[in-house]
């Protein structure tokens, strides 16, 4: 009797780990390799046209990896995925079905169902995709419990020996280089050119398919993305050459004219496991030791793939399903209509929303500090910035778009996972890009005619929400600037921030 391997889209290890767990137990002949494409799935969100290409094309890659390795591979385009289950077995007669836990906690709830609902006996393994499914730094944390993610990732350090010295110290005597980091990017320095990939017949055919598809963001054409273990390790190779000499000093820095400045974009890739966190960490704490990069700059980098990624998947497995419906502001104003088009007045964010539309990609700074601030101090609620964020990243998943948009970018969580909120003025948004050289508004104006939004929406913010800000000691010098305003700039601000909220989409 043979028996089924179901291998989720977003699972596309290699070699997978139920096949592993199945080598010495089951003849190769005996496993069927179940992959499904669910229309109905991509139906859930107006998607990035990208990353469904993305998505379809490395299965497909992926499936005929395993027919080449001599597998039976069963791969289904169907409507939804119970239909490609049922269909399968009804087919294939197998005895049972293996598959690793989904990393969302509906994908888990949907794999437990099945031996119920559809009498399939399943066997699900532990997820290990990610280095906190294998290992718990921190196993005696309560519910409700206030964890921070630099306790966090300095039990992740520690366990997997990552730039750690004999006696268990952190090599170059400290956990943290942010001194050195986080520097505007100075004029006469630019970036690289990004790798490409150029389409092969297999993704120019899933580029076809999905093209016909009618609700989704953005387009198909121009798909430029690895599509292959191979390929991403390719990515990968040049984030090491070119980008992580310099990836931490200019983490936080943003240019218009430079969509990836000196990040990796290698999200997209792990998120579907092409690639692993713990090779890539590796690989860069080989360049610090090869002397081809600095500590700060791969310390930077290791903190924001076992620190913040594996943090985020940590939190999100424990605080789900609550933190999807956490609104700690109350904000409730919709999402404005230009996030779908990217035509408004306010450079910074056309740039960056219109870069989002045509390539799924911004940096985690224009994220943060641009988009996720935007919505902050606009009140937008929480779930259509949810929302938008997950149809319009190629690298969107629940597990990591739920902690990044509840948590980190609105707060809307009341601090389980961020430290403080995450606001700045014009005045930050001025020192780490180039946008406001070429924006309409003024940055230094706080209200009247043409001052930049982002600074009577910020002065706003302060004012509506002083309570719950003086509860966190991290806002307070910001809370302090707030006596610099009179009664008469504070009414100014105010009521200029509800009127623009008020007319955004006119
Ligand atoms: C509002 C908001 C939405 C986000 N949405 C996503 C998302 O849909 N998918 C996603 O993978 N990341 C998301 N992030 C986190 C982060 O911005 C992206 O991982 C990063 O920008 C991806 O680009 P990169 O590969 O060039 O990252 P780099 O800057 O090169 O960082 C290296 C790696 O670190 C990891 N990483 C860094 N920060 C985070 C973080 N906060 N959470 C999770 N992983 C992190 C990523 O795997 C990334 O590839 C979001 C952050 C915010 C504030």
């Amino acid at each position: 009797m043979p028996l089924t391997v179901w291998i989720l889209g977003d699972q596309l290890l290699s070699p997978h780990p139920a096949l592993q767990s199945l080598e010495k137990q089951v003849l190769r002949q005996e496993i069927i390799l179940l992959l499904i494409e669910s229309r109905e799935q991509a139906q859930r969100l107006p998607y990035h046209a990208k990353k469904l290409v993305l998505l379809y094309s490395a299965m497909r890659h992926y499936a005929d990896g395993l027919r080449a390795a001599g597998y039976r591979v069963d791969y289904r385009v169907a409507s939804n995925i119970t239909e490609a289950i049922t269909s399968h077995w009804q087919e294939f007669r197998p005895n049972r079905l293996v598959t690793m836990a989904a990393s969302s906690v509906r994908g888990r709830r949907f794999q437990q169902s099945l031996a119920q609902k559809l009498g399939i006996a399943t066997h699900i393994i532990p997820n290990s995709q990610f280095l906190s499914g294998v290992y718990d730094p921190l196993p005696d944390v309560e519910p409700g419990q206030l964890v921070r993610q630099e306790q966090f990732y300095r039990g992740m350090r520690r366990q997997f020996k990552l730039l750690m010295d004999d006696q268990g110290r952190p090599v170059g005597g400290t956990w943290n280089y942010d001194q050195k980091n986080r520097q505007p990017l100075p004029k006469d320095l630019t970036p690289p050119e990004m790798i490409r990939f150029e389409p092969d017949a297999l993704t120019k055919q899933v580029m076809v398919e999905v093209g016909q598809f009618d609700h989704l963001t953005g387009s198909a054409a121009g798909f430029d993305l690895a599509v292959t273990r191979e390929g991403a390790q390719q990515a990968a190779d040049d984030f090491y050459t070119h980008r992580l000499p310099y990836f931490g000093t200019y983490e936080d820095a943003m240019r218009q004219s430079a969509p990836v400045i000196f990040h990796s974009k290698l999200a997209a890739y792990l998120n579907i496991g092409l690639l692993t966190p713990l090779e890539l960490v590796r690989a860069a704490e080989g360049c610090y030791y090869d002397g081809t990069a600095e500590i700060n700059n791969v310390e930077g980098f290791i903190r924001q793939v076992i620190g913040w990624r594996e943090y985020m998947y940590w939190q999100y497995q424990r605080l789900m399903p609550g933190l999807g419906a956490e609104n700690y502001w109350g904000s409730a104003n919709p999402l404005p209509t230009f996030f779908w088009s990217g035509e408004t007045r306010m450079n910074c964010l056309r740039q960056v929303i219109q870069r989002v539309l045509d390539a799924g990609y911004v940096h985690h700074i224009e994220r943060l500090m641009l988009l996720s601030n935007f919505c902050l101090l606009a009140d937008i609620h929480p779930d259509q910035v949810y929302d938008w964020f997950s149809s319009a990243f190629i690298d969107a998943y629940e597990w990591v778009m739920a902690p990044n948009v509840y948590g980190m970018g609105l707060y809307a969580d009341g601090g389980q996972i961020a430290t403080k909120p995450y606001i700045a003025s014009a005045n930050y948004i001025n020192k780490m890009s180039d946008y406001c050289l070429a924006c309409s508004f003024d940055k230094n104006k706080r209200t009247g005619e043409h001052s930049c939004p982002f600074n009577f929406l910020y002065w706003h913010f302060l004012l509506k929400h002083q309570d719950k800000l003086r509860k966190n000691y991290r806002m307070a010098r910001m809370l302090h600037n707030l006596k610099f305003l009179d009664d008469d700039e504070k009414a100014a601000v105010q009521a200029q921030a509800q009127r623009f909220v008020g007319a955004m989409d006119n």
